[in-house]
């Protein structure tokens, strides 16, 4: 199983620390060739727009639109649930995300950058709460009725699975916690 992770824009490096620590070896996927190469895809955190562009400009996106429908597992934290949601609110009219789990997703939807917080998170399956880390997060407002949501704050699901599709709302590699990465792996 070898996992990619997307390195056009954001945090990449505290992922692949994440899943060596878990003996999960990774590598950067930045080419159409390179996704081809892989069998798994962590989306980082950074900014959904300027990811979606970057995905446009690489030439990743139809390629990464093919391998998603075809069941990739995949992973996305904060941007990377953006870009794999279904359908984005507050977005930019150009932005493209890909569909890969059925939740429709509210960009910023805490605030702004100044409204970034940390939250104790109950996680089904969890037997202790997780330390989240939210930065100019989003939320979800929808979800199908394939989607399990595996953790709320507020009232808005901030964590959610379908099939081997894993997105968070926050970022897990920035703690020292590394169940949710666990999780994924356990998925692929
Ligand atoms: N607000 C960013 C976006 O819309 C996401 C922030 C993050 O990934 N920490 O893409």
């Amino acid at each position: 199983m070898k996992i990619g992770l997307l390195a056009l824009q954001g945090a990449v490096a505290p992922h692949a620390d994440a899943f060596g620590a878990l003996g999960a070896a990774t590598t950067e996927v930045r080419t159409p060739d390179q996704l081809n190469d892989v069998d798994a895809l962590v989306i980082p955190g950074g900014e959904s727009t300027t990811m979606s562009k970057l995905l446009v400009t690489s030439g990743l996106a139809d390629p990464l639109a093919e391998r998603l429908a075809g069941g990739m597992p995949a992973m996305g934290t904060c941007a990377g649930m953006i870009v794999l949601a279904d359908e984005v609110l507050d977005g930019r009219a150009d932005q493209r995300s890909f569909g890969a789990i059925d939740v429709t997703v509210r960009r910023n939807a805490f605030g702004r950058q100044v409204d970034s917080f940390e939250a104790d998170l109950d996680v089904a399956g969890l037997a202790t709460p997780f330390h989240a880390v939210f930065i100019r997060a989003p939320f979800v407002e929808g979800v199908g009725s394939g989607v399990e949501v595996l953790a709320s704050t507020s009232g808005h699901p901030v964590l959610c699975r379908q099939g081997s599709v894993i997105v968070s709302a926050f970022h897990p590699e920035l703690t020292d916690d590394l169940r949710i990465h666990q999780l994924f792996l356990s998925l692929t």
